[in-house]
């Protein structure tokens, strides 16, 4: 028996790779490699697919974060809410700025804890991050209903919840400016680096246009300071292709989520929960278990991998040793830190290895 990994993305290239070649090799042959033909179909068709008027194609999702805090004037002396079992790009997508996170704990769905965001409001916070964390939207109807008493801008991290929704909208579409990563594991995910942002405001999303080519609009003229940060031809051209078939990829998870539900059965295993409202696209299935350590050497002795997102939370990290924080600060956060576990989950798992994963967990 092989041993089963974590996760796996060269099934999904597989399954469409007559596809994937095909465009590859049509972008190679066209001499035109940087903000041409298949980026500009890539951005109307992400718009369209997340419902959202205007995209731009960047270069990464940390690229997508910390130009939009750029573009909407959050810097130093400004603090920005996030939820305190981050990933570490959230929390650099605020601070590269030099703004400030304020740190707010998860719920039992692993998303920040709406009802504790309002006391850590002061006169310096400017906006809310919300962090749609593996694969599920955060309670937008409350985040969006503070924002607006408080006058925030918020800004989603839809990098991890590439198609799913918050009641009938999609992630991405309720704040000022949708962050997308197509960091190769994600749901629409590239061959390589990439990024975009959604907005409905065509004045943002012709700021970030600008930014993004060394802040020009019209060749060397270049009207603000700006970055290099072009989602490419090649990247664009293959993520269309993903982008045609992200629904079932979804859909094919949800059932790997669904079986995993239904068949693990172990006291000392809590599955993940989905807050009414939301569904899942499950970029990971994390479940919680106070004796995670144990659990997962036990799988790796069975053959599965799994992985641990992510273990040390951001304010413990020791790039943030300057926002001044100890263990115990934040007791939500480094509990999670210590029980989460993500199963292998993947596109194209077969229901046997499932099944071995599933039985390993219950005899655990
Ligand atoms: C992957 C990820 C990012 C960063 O995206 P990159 O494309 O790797 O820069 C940001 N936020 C979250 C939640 C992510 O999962």
């Amino acid at each position: 028996m092989s041993r089963i990994k974590a996760n796996r993305m060269d099934l999904t290239y597989e399954r469409y790779r007559d596809e994937f070649e095909a465009r590859a090799l049509s972008v190679l042959r066209s001499g035109w490699y940087i903000l041409g033909h298949e980026v500009e179909a890539f951005e109307k068709e992400w718009a369209s697919y997340t419902g959202s008027k205007y995209c731009v194609g960047l270069a990464s999702g940390l690229d997508a974060l910390w130009i939009s805090f750029r573009i909407l004037n959050i810097g130093q002396g400004d603090e920005v809410i996030v939820c305190s079992n981050a990933y570490i790009a959230c929390v650099m997508g605020i601070t590269i700025n030099g703004a400030t996170p304020v740190f707010v704990e998860p719920d039992i769905y692993d998303n920040i804890d709406a009802e504790k965001i309002e006391e850590k409001i002061t006169g310096r916070t400017k906006a809310i991050l919300a962090v749609h964390l593996y694969g599920q939207c955060c309670d937008m109807d409350r985040i969006m209903s503070i924002a607006a008493k408080h006058k925030l801008k918020v800004v989603e991290d839809c990098a991890q919840s590439h198609g799913n929704h918050w009641k009938d909208k999609k992630a991405g579409t309720f704040g000022d400016i949708g962050c997308f990563s197509f960091y190769p594991s994600k749901g629409c995910g590239a061959f390589g680096d990439g990024g975009a942002i959604v907005t409905d405001d065509s004045s943002l999303a012709e700021k970030f246009r600008i930014f993004r080519n060394y802040g020009s609009e019209k060749r060397y003229y270049n009207m603000v300071v700006g970055a290099n940060s072009r989602l490419d031809e090649i990247q664009a051209g293959l993520l269309r292709v993903k982008l045609s078939h992200l629904d079932e990829l979804n859909a094919e998870r949800v059932r790997i989520a669904d079986r995993y539900s239904a068949e693990i059965d172990n006291p000392a295993v809590t599955l993940p929960k989905v807050r009414p409202g939301a569904d899942s696209s499950w970029h990971q299935y994390v479940i919680h278990c106070e004796r995670r350590d144990e659990l997962k050497e036990y799988l790796s002795e069975h053959d599965i991998d799994s992985i641990i997102h992510y273990p040390i939370p951001p304010h413990l990290q020791e790039a943030y040793r300057y926002l001044g924080y100890k263990k115990g600060d934040l007791p939500v956060a480094e509990k999670y830190a210590d029980e989460v576990l993500s199963l292998p989950m993947y596109n194209g798992m077969t229901v046997e290895d499932q099944q071995r994963v599933i039985e390993a967990i219950n005899r655990f």
